[in-house]
């Protein structure tokens, strides 16, 4: 009677969002400073001020018809040219207008790109642990998911990346800063990569796509995030303004796809297309016109900062097993247990919620997300050491 597949989709909710629900109903119940929510990517900075000055000036200057109508299916035009020009001065790359198309965030950056690349047959190389619902976007796309584990430092490893991009593999998703991890790949790890992309494209006699996943690119530490498309030609970023500047929840990003792909015409076609085919046609218009205005800004990164010190010291005082994330909000533990799903349980009866890896690909970690209020970090370490005893730490 329905899509099997989208049913079986709609009812197994992705584990993270169970976990933030049930955070929710716990709060409800015994009050919302007893719950150490730690689940969810959803930023806990407020956005930049220029960003509502821009809200504002934007309501107050544009005629209300041109401000909340239509645009172009790929976005407004003048929005295109900024995210290309924005481009081409940041990284120093080659990007036009006629390459940039303006999308509801990454999910529907990533999910329009797939579907623009796939064809009969196609693979699609993640790098484990990696963002969960990639698998959900290449299956849907009617591609095939590969794993290539990183190193135990979570960095890509050339080896397994190498074992894993065969003939059939049309695409490798790239994420850094990463999430569930925190890496942030170097400049010699990008070149590694692109030279083996080159090569295995030549062998296939057809490109081997890198699509990257930035929607962490200003939430770093210190660390350098080289530009992917200036290392490899044929790229395409998918990203997104949802953490850089805190507006996950207005839906908007942009795929920017190298005028120096193969056949790069025909891709941006194949953009259009699919963005056409999946509904995702006309960004939201006021939010286009805001974040041209604010490319390459961000909230306030040190607050990250503060959270991810505070929280990484309180683990360690209490025992737990962490590599210092350079990027991105989040914590990727070693669990005291083999099973991390069972620990997280554990966690529970101390009103600590942490999400499982296993849903990232890999087993054996918690993701502990702190975008949150600093006082949920303070308040919650007694529950960490509290369930650190448990353990023996
Ligand atoms: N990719 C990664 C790595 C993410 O962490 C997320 C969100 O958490 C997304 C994509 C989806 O981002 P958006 O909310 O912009 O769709």
């Amino acid at each position: 009677m329905v899509n099997a597949r989208n049913k079986k989709l709609g009812e197994a909710r992705s584990v993270i969002r169970e976990i933030f629900e049930y955070g929710n109903a716990r709060k409800r119940e015994i009050g919302a400073d007893k719950v150490f929510d730690f689940s969810i990517g959803n930023p806990g900075v407020p956005a930049p001020g220029e960003v509502n000055e821009e809200i504002v000036r934007l309501v107050n200057t544009m005629p209300s018809l041109a401000l909340h109508g239509y645009t172009s299916a790929a976005g407004a035009p003048e929005v295109r040219e900024a995210v290309a020009r924005y481009i081409r001065t940041a990284f120093g790359v080659p990007m036009s207008a006629e390459g940039v198309y303006m999308t509801c965030g990454a999910a529907a950056s990533l999910t329009i790109t797939l579907n623009a690349l796939c064809e009969e047959g196609d693979e699609f190389v993640v790098i484990t642990p990696c963002f969960p619902e990639y698998g959900v976007f290449i299956e849907s796309a009617g591609g095939k998911v590969v794993t290539a584990a990183t190193g135990e430092d979570f960095h890509p490893d050339l080896a397994a990346l190498d074992a894993a991009v065969g003939a059939h593999t049309k695409g490798v998703i790239l994420n850094s800063p990463n999430n569930p991890t925190g890496a942030v790949y170097s400049v010699q790890e990008l070149a590694a990569i692109a030279g083996l992309l080159r090569r295995k494209s030549a062998q296939r006699g057809a490109p081997v796509f890198l699509i990257a996943d930035e929607p962490y690119r200003e939430l770093t530490y210190g660390a350098e995030v080289p530009y992917p498309m200036a290392f490899y030609e044929n790229t395409v970023v998918c990203y997104s303004f949802s953490k850089s500047l805190s507006l996950a929840g207005e839906r908007i990003g942009y795929i920017a796809a190298s005028p120096q792909c193969a056949a790069a015409a025909d891709v941006f076609s194949a953009v259009c297309g699919a963005g056409r085919a999946l509904g995702f046609v006309c960004a939201p218009a006021l939010f286009q016109r805001v974040v041209a205005t604010c490319l390459g800004k961000s909230g306030d990164v040190e607050e990250y900062r503060a959270n991810r010190d505070l929280l990484l010291h309180t683990l360690q005082r209490c025992g737990f097993v962490c590599i210092p994330p350079e990027g991105a909000f989040y914590l990727f533990v070693r669990s005291p247990e083999p099973d991390a799903a069972a620990f997280c349980e554990r966690a529970k009866k101390y009103e600590l919620l942490l999400v499982p890896s296993d849903g990232f690909g890999v087993k054996g970690y918690v993701r502990i997300s702190y975008c949150v209020e600093r006082a949920v970090i303070e308040r919650a370490a007694p529950a960490f050491e509290a369930l650190a005893k448990e353990y023996g730490l």
